[in-house]
């Protein structure tokens, strides 16, 4: 019960964290792990929320050691031996509720390697599916129990990469986008971009093809620039139109599925190195500080209340799903290194930023 009032106060936001497992060849050295803790669980059951605390050990020019902790709370916290099953069933509903004619947002936020691609696309065993085709078994399923009471649903799957702040189609033909894309508005105000790929959607297996043509376009593109899908946000919509003969009802939502591009600042990727590089940090901590502007904006709940959703081609690309009534979640990934320390810090305060 108290769960649920706290949810409705809370409006239409969520921020949960997730801390990924050491990998086999990071553990070796017991101080290779950061010192992270979680608060009881029963308190969290109870209250909602989750604490994380991450402590921090620093010399001083004496040799003295000093603690320093910071504590974080969120809707919910993962640690790092939550599978993908248990994480999943805190997004369910928010998913599911695309079919009710909700815009829903879940955005992967985090440097680079601290499990974002891992938690939305997971790997290739049933058992470490991720969050897309998740998100997409249980709407399918959902989608034809609802056919018994009238309804009836097409879907269409979009899979677009903002890179540099430019939109390109990971599901075109050919190996590489050449195509310019245009963010449009109609008469209503029905947002669309110009010459993509819109790839209706039957059944739930047909997404898997569909990840595989973004992933091996992403790949191809990686090996000529430098790793790009870490420097690139990646968007998959799932386009839900309903209609039902019955009660004359209709409705029409967008599931948005964001892997944002790595949040590391300049230092640490390297990026002093080249010019490039420069400019592609730069364009991420511009989007990145402009998404956090949106849904801080909505946040506050303002009704009428500026949101400054041009201050990017993300924001722009996804204002539809971002306002009203729609409901975002900000999954915060972090890395359980003693050496990502300083990131890790980082992506809690930014996800603060937003709770
Ligand atoms: P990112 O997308 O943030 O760069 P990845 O998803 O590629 O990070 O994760 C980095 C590495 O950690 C990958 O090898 C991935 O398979 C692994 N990994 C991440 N999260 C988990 C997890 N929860 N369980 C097991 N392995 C994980």
């Amino acid at each position: 019960k108290l769960h649920n009032q706290v949810q409705e106060l809370k409006g239409n936001i969520r921020v949960f964290a997730r801390v990924r497992p050491a990998l086999a060849h990071e553990s070796d050295s017991p101080d290779a792990l950061a010192d992270i803790t979680y608060g009881d669980e029963r308190t969290a059951a109870e209250t909602g929320q989750s604490q994380i605390t991450v402590t921090s050990r620093t010399e001083s020019a004496t040799g003295k050691e000093r603690e320093q902790a910071a504590n974080f709370v969120f809707d919910k916290i993962f640690q790092p031996m939550a599978g993908q099953k248990e994480v999943f069933e805190e997004i369910s509903m928010l998913a599911q509720s695309v079919l009710d004619g909700y815009n829903v947002c879940i955005f992967a936020y985090g440097q680079t390697g601290s499990g974002k691609s891992w938690t939305m696309e997971g790997g290739q065993n049933d058992k470490d599916m991720g969050m897309i085709p998740r998100a997409i078994d249980m709407i399918f399923t959902v989608s034809s129990q609802l056919r018994d009471r009238g309804w009836k649903y097409q879907m269409e799957g979009q899979f677009l990469e903002v890179y540099n702040e430019v939109i390109n189609d990971l599901l075109g033909s050919g190996q590489f986008d050449t195509k310019k894309h245009e963010i449009k508005h109609d008469k209503e105000g029905k947002m669309s971009v110009t010459d993509v790929v819109s790839v209706p959607l039957s059944n739930p297996r047909q997404v898997s093809t569909l990840l595989d043509r973004a992933r091996s376009r992403r790949a191809v593109a990686a090996t000529l620039m430098n790793e790009r899908s870490s420097r690139s946000h990646s968007v998959f919509t799932l386009k839900v139109r309903g209609v039902n003969p019955l009660t004359e009802e209709k409705c029409e939502a967008m599931l948005n599925l964001v892997d944002l591009a790595g949040s590391e600042r300049l230092a640490s990727s390297g990026a002093g190195e080249n010019k490039d590089r420069l400019k592609e940090t730069i364009n991420i901590n511009k989007s990145l500080s402009a998404l956090a502007d949106v849904i801080g904006a909505l946040g506050t709940g303002q009704q009428g209340g500026h949101v400054p959703y041009r201050n990017s081609t993300l924001t722009r690309l996804l204002q539809t799903s971002l306002s009203g009534s729609s409901k975002t979640l900000m999954l915060c990934n972090l890395s359980p290194l003693a050496a990502h320390l300083g990131e890790t810090l980082c992506s809690l305060r930014f996800a603060t930023k937003v709770n």
